[in-house]
Parts: structure tokens; C-alpha cells; sequence
């Protein structure tokens, strides 16, 4: 495992909930905290401890030492004064990595000006992947960097199949870059001009989104 962090999710909903067990699963030390005593008491299988508090009480806040934590996830749903609240308490107590759930574009702008390091919009992004998977039969999966670039997980053509990267020429070709191969459980994450491309192996592939659909729809 990667070094071990201090994370803090709070909010329990089901997207704090999914983040605090996958942080736990991947052996980092959670604190699961949460204004409602059950949803507390259901987090003890899914986090080292789990306290009931108020995330939007400083002082709860301070003496639960969150200021040392590498990472805060504020998941606070339907509340946004709350969760705006509590990122701005977060923010002020200099705690270094404070990532939020934004309800809508009018919240996702509060938090941009009061500093969330990151805005995270569940929903909007599952929909996106989906969406994507859903048009095209070659992309399995997508991620969104910005308005303009993507990386995206396309099957391969068999007219790729025994073809070298350096025969297929993609970057030229595309203005796109393979960043990884994988063929059914392995995954090469730094292909070689001279690795062959097999059918049915998925490539992984940043670039432009107008490149990415052009190579997509030609490749
Ligand atoms: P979901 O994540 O399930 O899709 P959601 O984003 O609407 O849904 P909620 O169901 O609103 O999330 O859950 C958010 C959690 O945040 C609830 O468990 C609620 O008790 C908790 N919560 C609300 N206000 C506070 C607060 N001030 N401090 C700590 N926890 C809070």
C-alpha cells in the first residue's frame, strides 16, 4: 500500500459511506463522523473510528484534531449550508486536502471561492461514464480532466491486432497518447514503441476529446 493517510469523511450518506469504506479497505485510517448517532453506529465496519459531531461546530471540529488529517471529505447531502459551512471551517483550520460533494453549479461556485481543493459531483460524473459507455461500444470507461481533455479506456480494432505502436503511429496520427495496455488481468502502464497491440486488449488513452472521438470512430 501507498503511505498510510489520516482521512475524515463527514457526512454519511451513501456517497460518504462508499468513500469512507473504500479508504478503509484500502488500509488508510478513517474517521467517519456524522451529526446522526445511527448513521455513526453503522460506520464502525467501514472506518478505524466513528463519532458523532456537528460538522459545522468549530469547536467539535477542532477538538476531534482535524486540522491533523491529510484528507477531509466533506459529504454532507441536501444541507448546503452545512457543507459550505464546514468546508469553510476546514479551509480556515488550514487542514491541507479538503474535497466536497457539490449539490448543484451554484454550490459548486461557493465552494470554488472559499477554497475546496477539489468539488466533487457524483452523480454528474457516473452519469457522464455511463453515457459515454453507452454511445459507443468501444469505451468502457472515461474520465473527465477538463472541458477539453479525457482519458478514456477503448477496446482495440482488429485491425490493430499484431500491430506495434510505433507501426500504428497514433500519436502522429491523432494527436492522442497510449498510457496504458491492458490485456485481460495485466496492464502495461508504460507501453514501448515496439509493444504489439492484440485483439481485444483495452487501451488507455488521453488526448483531446475531438481527437479521442476521431480515433474512436477511425481507429
Ligand atoms: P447520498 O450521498 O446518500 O446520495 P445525499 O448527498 O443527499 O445522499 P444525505 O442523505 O443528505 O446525502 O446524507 C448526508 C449525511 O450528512 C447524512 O447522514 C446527515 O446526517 C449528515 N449531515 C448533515 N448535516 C451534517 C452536519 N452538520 N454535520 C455532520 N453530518 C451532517
Amino acid at each position: 500500500m501507498a503511505v498510510k493517510k489520516q482521512c475524515a469523511v463527514i457526512g454519511l450518506g451513501r456517497f460518504g459511506v462508499s468513500v469512507s469504506s473504500e479508504l478503509y479497505k484500502l488500509g488508510h485510517d478513517v474517521l467517519a463522523i456524522d451529526i446522526n448517532e445511527e448513521k455513526v453506529n453503522e460506520a464502525v465496519h467501514h472506518s478505524t473510528y466513528s463519532v458523532v459531531a456537528d460538522g459545522t461546530d468549530e469547536k467539535e471540529l477542532r477538538n476531534l484534531g482535524i486540522a491533523n488529517f491529510d484528507h477531509v471529505i466533506v459529504a454532507i447531502g441536501d444541507n448546503l449550508q452545512a457543507s459550505i459551512l464546514c468546508t469553510l471551517l476546514l479551509k480556515e483550520m488550514k487542514v491541507p486536502s479538503v474535497w466536497t460533494k457539490a449539490q448543484n453549479h451554484y454550490h459548486h461556485k461557493v465552494l470554488e471561492k472559499i477554497g475546496a481543493d477539489k468539488i466533487i459531483h457524483p452523480e454528474h460524473d457516473m452519469a457522464n461514464r455511463i453515457a459515454q459507455h453507452l454511445i459507443s461500444d468501444k469505451v468502457m470507461d472515461y474520465i473527465e480532466l477538463s472541458d477539453e481533455y479525457s482519458i478514456v479506456e477503448i477496446a482495440s480494432s482488429p485491425s490493430m491486432d499484431g500491430k506495434t505502436l510505433a507501426e500504428l503511429d497514433i500519436r502522429a496520427k491523432f494527436g492522442i497518447t497510449i498510457l496504458g495496455i491492458k490485456r485481460k488481468k495485466d496492464i502495461n502502464i508504460s507501453p514501448l514503441a515496439d509493444d504489439t497491440i492484440r485483439e481485444g486488449d483495452i487501451l488507455i488513452v488521453i488526448g483531446h476529446r475531438k481527437d479521442l472521438k476521431r480515433f474512436e470512430q477511425h481507429a
